[in-house]
């Protein structure tokens, strides 16, 4: 798709299982099954995806999927499976891009499933996959990835988290327009300082909402995940995101959605729903 002066394509960097009641918070397991039908571990399938945004002189890249440096006992708790390269820079090359070309890393938030592959094993420890780009990041969630809290520390792993001291770091403090047209949203329902990436503005604008909003199953306002650190908070982000979205027409790209790339979503008495898939190839 062509938005704003860039390319905006979605690549599947992989794939992975986490529990479907974990996905899906309070939402009972005979709702959310029909969507997503769980193995026999109670785990759903889900996307890692990333966006790839081309132009005006740029490659920027939003998330990088779960990278590779995981151990045979984690691939199986999560059903993973691991290359040589992490799966974004294997997605990238198939696309015809070269990794050392990124000029830009967008990240939304630093949990192992969006940033796991910001960093690759080294010869002394995991180092930087993309050196020569600038990595954009609130502040606050690189402060809190940094110290997290119990309940989150399974997600910000230190081999994600402590290499980005390297990084030429572009540190946001709130929403902001970071490149030609790139608008970043912070939002704090989900985890402190995540950020939605929007490339566009006003009509048919794309939106990266990363875990604010991961499969097509959770447009209603109060279908979230279990993993949400403040749920009324999410949900009222949710919904100034929703309402917009639908006013608008602005595909909004799901990053751990197995089946589509982004939808459309309308409203109707307050209440949001999907109004048609969007392919971002
Ligand atoms: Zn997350």
């Amino acid at each position: 798709m062509i938005k704003a002066g860039y390319t905006v394509t979605a690549l599947s960097t992989g794939q992975f299982r986490l529990d479907g009641g974990a996905m899906f918070g309070n939402v009972p397991k005979v709702l959310w099954e029909r969507q997503h039908p769980a193995d026999d571990k109670n785990r759903i399938l889900l996307e890692l995806r990333v966006l790839l945004i081309e132009g005006h002189g740029r490659k920027i890249l939003v998330d990088t999927g779960s990278g590779n440096q995981w151990d045979p006992k984690e691939q199986s708790i999560f059903a993973l499976t691991v290359d040589n390269d992490p799966g974004v820079v294997s997605a990238l090359r198939a696309k015809g891009v070269d990794p050392d070309s990124i000029t830009d890393v967008v990240l939304t938030h630093l949990h192992f499933d969006h940033a796991g592959g910001v960093t690759r094993r080294g010869p002394n420890g995991p180092v930087l996959t993309f050196p020569n780009a600038t990595h954009h990041l609130q502040r606050s969630n690189l402060d809190t990835a940094r110290a997290p809290n119990e309940r989150e520390r399974a997600s910000y792993l230190p081999r994600n988290v402590d290499p980005l001291a390297d990084a030429r770091l572009a540190l946001a403090d709130g929403t902001s327009e970071i490149l030609d047209d790139i608008h970043v949203e912070v939002s704090d329902g989900h985890t402190t300082g995540l950020q939605s990436v929007r490339v566009g503005s006003g009509e048919g604008a794309v939106v990266f909402t990363a875990d604010m909003l991961p499969t097509a199953a959770h447009v209603p306002v109060s279908w979230m995940m279990g993993y949400d650190l403040c749920p009324r908070t999410l949900m009222k982000e949710k919904r100034s995101l929703l309402e917009r979205a639908a006013r608008y027409r602005w595909a909004i790209v799901l990053e751990h959605d197995p089946c589509r790339d982004a939808v459309l979503v309308s409203e109707k008495d307050g209440r949001f729903q999907s109004a048609g898939d969007v392919v971002l190839a």
